[in-house]
């Protein structure tokens, strides 16, 4: 008798399981290495999707649609990812159990450039104090880093925060006195001193502060993974917990920190992987 209730209880359990691939995943045909890519997640309840990828994860929030529940989602792939294929799991947790799947897709390898620079060592090393004052901002960044704020506060559409040309593309790995350095995180845009800087998305502002390497520099967390970074600025016209919108000015293009002369360098992050802002500029999904 109690076998038959549990198994009664079992099959109307079962009856409310969405059906079997109900959870889809839309990726492109492929991705490539330091690129950002859009993922849409389909499911058939509101519960929000957790994308897991190269030891990445971003909780993706659904909204109701004509045909069940839909989610975007931006991915992203580090600079030196080799592999041929990436793997990317969708999991939904809901009120019954667990959906999962999982979806490949081809991997294209870009080649970064590399650029030897003959420097005064002067320029290189730095003294003690200067570098505990970098470890100590790092660590800031860090722990900012590891709090995203879960809600998607961008729309797929991201402003160029100047217009100014490229002088240094993402990606280069420059080697000084042959020596190699981290490879560029981000994108330096031209632009004069007083140029107005205008933020890529919507978003709240995390770190407003002064740094050795950065200069003048504010973090900006669009939600659901998306952060994107402004360096060297003149003024910083932003404070940390401002909620900003897409296309406000939030500072002007400024020579502060370790530069030779004013220019914007500006990152883009995705789950904290650094990724090229150029082809998100004109990104459409
Ligand atoms: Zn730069």
């Amino acid at each position: 008798m109690i076998r038959r209730a549990v198994l009664l209880v079992c099959v109307i359990l079962l009856s409310a399981v969405p059906a079997l691939g109900a959870l889809q995943i839309d990726l492109p045909e492929t991705v490539m290495n330091g690129r950002a890519f859009f993922v849409t997640v389909h499911s058939d309840s509101e519960f929000p999707v957790l994308l897991k990828w190269n030891e990445q994860e971003v909780p993706v929030e659904v909204s109701q649609t004509k045909h069940g529940y839909t989610g975007l989602a931006l991915l992203a792939l580090p600079r030196d990812f080799s592999k041929k294929t990436l793997a990317v799991t969708a999991i939904e947790e809901n009120v019954v159990g667990t959906n999962t799947i999982t979806r490949t897709v081809p991997v294209k390898h870009k080649k970064y450039r590399e650029q030897h620079l003959k420097v005064n060592k002067k320029y290189v090393e730095l003294s003690k104090k200067s570098l505990d004052r970098h470890y100590a901002e790092k660590a800031n960044v860090r722990k900012v880093m590891e709090n995203p704020l879960g809600n998607r506060m961008w729309d797929g559409k991201f402003i160029r925060p100047v217009s100014g040309s490229v002088s240094s593309e993402f990606g280069v790995q420059r080697f000084f006195n042959g020596k190699p350095r981290k490879p560029h995180s981000g994108v330096d845009l031209r632009g004069k001193t007083g140029t107005p800087i205008k933020a890529f998305a919507s978003g709240v502002v995390r770190i407003a502060a002064s740094h050795f390497f950065s200069g003048k520099v504010a973090y900006i967390d669009h939600g659901q993974g998306v952060v994107s970074i402004y360096c060297h600025m003149s003024k910083l016209l932003v404070h940390e917990g401002d909620r900003v919108k897409k296309g406000q000015v939030i500072g002007k293009v400024g020579a502060t920190g370790r530069v030779t002369g004013p220019h914007l360098h500006f990152g883009v992050k995705i789950a904290n992987v650094a990724v090229d802002p150029m082809p998100l500029f004109s990104a459409k999904n």
